[in-house]
């Protein structure tokens, strides 16, 4: 895909640390680094942090780490680990290029095109009640924007506060452009009044900054959210400006919930961190996240990021939004989970159930037989902990809901039948077919039958009459804690 910059593709993401990395913000450095990728072109990772109140080293190592999680890895910006500068069209942290936007604004002044304006808080709001009495268009009509650049400057010598803004004065026409996603996008003329371009710190603004670093890092396309179409105008004008060529933009649709409404982390977790957290598979999330916008051409669904890359195609860029569906993002997540060879998965789950302190054998014999009886019951890695719990020896106890069972005629026949049998059992595991067939035994000698033979059997195993197939638990108990445990709800009866 040619830009009319450059045959060569570069693309960028470009987060404000100033928070987390959630799922939105992640799908779009996705596709542009799908983008890039199809387009053997470069991906690049810039750092707007600008808003100096509100950018936090913190955040920016958070979002950098959730990247690096996601492996969606940049060509340049800033190193992964030191975060200082990578590749040769840097700095790429914002904050480090004042002196070339103070460069880009001082040419805008020179030529006309900015002004030096120094209306006051209090006058801009005067401004703004006005002309929403007059039932005008809000816009900033500053007395300062024909002032000479001498006199401005000479103003500001003397001590006055003043912002640089953009002259839109003699832009009235209608801006249009081709969006990669929404095909052509018309502004009317007067949607925007003169803005600003740095603050009267000297602080450039976001459309600036964004327009002067996409030139200069050579940025030929532009995926990003919707939300940022209206700053499309003000950059269209600024590229106009500086006499540019724009990269081509596409602006993707918003992620919604379930609800239609904007996706809210009320609703479950949006954050990357927090989806690691919570046991989601870094594939699951891209497969995810690639498909809240895009679809593959054959309808494919489970996808790795090499699949993407081969299909990515922007024609297949949804214009409406999409929604966020958490059951389905659960099934894509078990789904990759499954895919892993057994011990991945066992390593993947090994942190969760450290975490619950759980005492499990040491033996990758055992660690591989449980992943591949419990595989198939665990959606996110989390859910292991529930899977493994009843194998853990702590967590044996027999809860109160086991105490009307106790009490029954048969049950302890059954349980003395149960742990003698066991006892008698020649190895350490038995296999779901001996435990089978044990169980049948139990039946044989006591006469038990129904939920008079399984239920006090599950309390001797799990200590409740209801819950976990025991022909999956039993198999993964060493002969010796199942005993203790029968001894233990014997002891209850
Ligand atoms: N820093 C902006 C954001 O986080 C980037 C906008 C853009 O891609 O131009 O939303």
């Amino acid at each position: 895909m040619t830009s009319k910059i450059s045959p060569h593709v570069r693309v960028r993401f470009a987060p404000s640390p100033t928070g987390y990395l959630h799922v939105g913000g992640a799908r779009t450095a996705l596709y542009n680094y799908l983008f890039a990728k199809k387009n053997k072109g470069e991906f690049i990772l810039r750092i707007e942090d600008t808003d100096e109140a509100r950018s936090t080293e913190e955040s920016l190592r958070g979002v950098v780490d959730d990247l690096v999680w996601l492996n969606l890895l940049w060509d340049e910006g800033v190193d992964p680990v030191t975060l200082k500068d990578v590749g040769s069209l840097g700095p790429y942290r914002q904050s480090e290029r004042q002196h070339i936007y103070k460069e880009y604004a001082d040419k805008l002044l020179k030529d006309g095109k900015a002004y030096y304006c120094f209306l006051t808080d209090e006058e801009l709001e005067k401004q703004r009640e006005e002309a929403k009495a007059a039932g005008r268009s809000p816009h900033v009509n500053s007395p300062y924007q024909d002032w000479s650049l001498e006199k401005a400057l000479e103003h500001l010598e003397a001590g006055h506060k003043g912002v640089v803004r953009f002259k839109t004065k003699g832009l009235a026409k209608d801006y249009i452009f081709t969006d990669l996603v929404r095909g052509e996008v018309k502004f009317p003329s007067d949607m925007v009044g003169d803005f600003v371009l740095l603050r009267s710190d000297g602080m450039p603004v976001y459309n600036f900054c964004c327009v002067i670093d996409d030139h200069l890092m050579k940025i030929t396309h532009v995926f990003r959210a919707e939300e940022h179409l209206p700053n499309t105008l003000r950059q269209m004008m600024i590229y106009e400006a500086m006499a540019w060529e724009m990269p081509e933009f596409g602006h993707m649709a918003l992620i919604l919930d379930e609800d239609r409404q904007k996706l809210s982390k009320r609703k479950g977790a949006v954050a990357c961190g927090q989806l690691k957290e919570e046991g989601y598979l870094n594939s699951a999330v891209l497969n995810f996240i690639a498909l809240l916008g895009w679809s593959h051409p054959e309808g494919k669904e489970i996808m790795t990021v090499e699949d993407m890359i081969q299909a990515f195609d922007i024609s297949r860029l949804n214009q409406s939004g999409a929604i966020f569906d958490r059951v389905k993002f659960k099934w894509m997540n078990s789904m990759h989970l499954r895919a892993l060879p057994n011990m991945e998965i066992w390593n993947h789950i090994q942190p969760f159930l450290a975490r619950e302190k759980m005492e499990l054998p040491q033996d990758p014999v055992w660690q591989e037989k449980s992943v591949a009886l419990f595989k198939n019951y665990m959606e996110t890695f989390a859910d292991a902990i529930e899977l493994y719990r009843p194998l853990n020896d702590k967590s044996y106890v027999i809860l109160p809901e086991a105490e009307e069972t106790l009490k029954w005629e048969p049950t302890k026949a059954v349980l003395t039948a149960w742990r003698d049998l066991v006892k008698a059992f020649p190895s350490d595991y038995m296999s779901e077919d001996e435990f089978l067939k044990l169980q049948d035994e139990v039946k044989n000698q006591t006469g038990a039958k129904g939920k008079h033979l399984f239920m006090p059997i599950r309390v001797a195993v799990i200590g409740k009459p209801h819950g976990a197939e025991l022909k999956i638990l039993v198999p993964l108990i060493k002969k010796d804690s199942l005993i203790a445990r029968a001894e233990q709800a014997l002891a209850a009866t």
